[in-house]
């Protein structure tokens, strides 16, 4: 049906791959880093954001007209997914108000058969540009290098090595980047805006939520209405679906998320937190 890419490699690569893409937009919206004297250019990335923030807040926006301003405004724009049980609603919606932005999807080596299946088949579908990340340290490796499964003994080391380092090497080269979190998910996404800031690699970035308000049954109407395949292991039970180990079947009197991590007390892998331990980085009071 299309020809989707899928850029699979080692996270260095990346970067290059994202960075070909357009670069044009708003110059204040560029990322900005600690270490490059550009004066007063973090202050006007922050200004930018909080208006655009609570500007589409203010207009009661919806998450196309959220992405659509978001592809159009931030530099070299990209979107991550985990190929996750609603990871549709927001493909769906890239593809239809953001085709062109790149989805980098982070491949731990741990995932389902079924997640890698259910990628493919969105890809191919939504007709999306899927960079796929993998980290430098292979699992046989990491399992050789720490003498057991970090999963776990070290939840937290193994989501670094896995998911933060490699998302934070290909955020390099972006500017600003959509994810599909929301506010219900867990109380430290309680208060993300539509539009914020996030700190990543030392780099302040555009972090875009355009699901930031979105209820479980706003998703579950949105897949409904527009027929979206569900992810195969929805159906035996998996409503949080992230690497096998640290992921089991939920019953229905159970939070969604309750399946992740539940031998640990662990609720997010990182890639959410910013660089000082935040979920979000903005000064501007969340706009819902
Ligand atoms: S979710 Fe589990 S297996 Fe995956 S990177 Fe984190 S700790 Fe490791």
């Amino acid at each position: 049906m299309s020809t989707a890419r899928h850029a699979t490699g080692p996270a260095l690569r990346v970067p290059t791959a994202v960075a070909a893409r357009r670069a044009d937009g708003d110059p204040a919206l560029r990322a900005v880093g600690r270490t490059v004297h550009q004066p007063g250019a973090l202050d006007r990335l922050q200004h930018r954001v909080r208006e655009a923030n609570d500007r589409l807040a203010a207009q009661g926006a919806d998450a196309g007209e959220v992405l659509s301003w978001a592809s159009a405004e931030v530099p070299r724009f990209a979107a991550t997914s985990s190929f996750g049980v609603d990871s549709a609603v927001l493909l769906h919606l890239l593809s239809i108000h953001a085709p062109a932005t790149p989805v980098i999807f982070l491949d731990t080596g741990l995932h389902f058969d079924e997640t890698l299946a259910y990628r493919d088949h969105l890809a191919d579908l939504f007709d999306l540009d899927v960079v796929t990340v993998t980290p430098s340290l292979t699992v046989a490796d990491q399992r050789r290098l720490f003498a057991s499964r970090l999963s776990s003994t070290d939840p937290g080391t193994c989501c670094m090595l896995r998911k933060d380092l490699p998302l934070t090497a290909a955020l390099a080269a972006v500017d600003g980047w959509a994810s599909g979190v929301r506010r219900d998910q867990t109380a430290t996404r309680a208060a993300l805006p539509l539009v914020g800031t996030a700190v990543k690699g030392g780099r302040t970035l555009v972090k875009v939520s355009p699901l930031a308000g979105w209820t479980d049954d706003r998703v579950a109407d949105h897949r409904r209405r527009h027929d979206l395949p569900p992810h195969p292991l929805e159906a035996r039970g998996y409503r949080s679906i992230g690497c096998w180990p640290c992921t089991r079947p939920t019953a229905p009197d159970e939070g969604a998320r309750a399946g992740r991590w539940a031998e640990a007390e662990r609720d997010e892998c990182g890639i959410h937190v910013d660089e000082d331990g935040r979920i979000v980085r903005d000064a501007a009071a969340v706009v819902r």
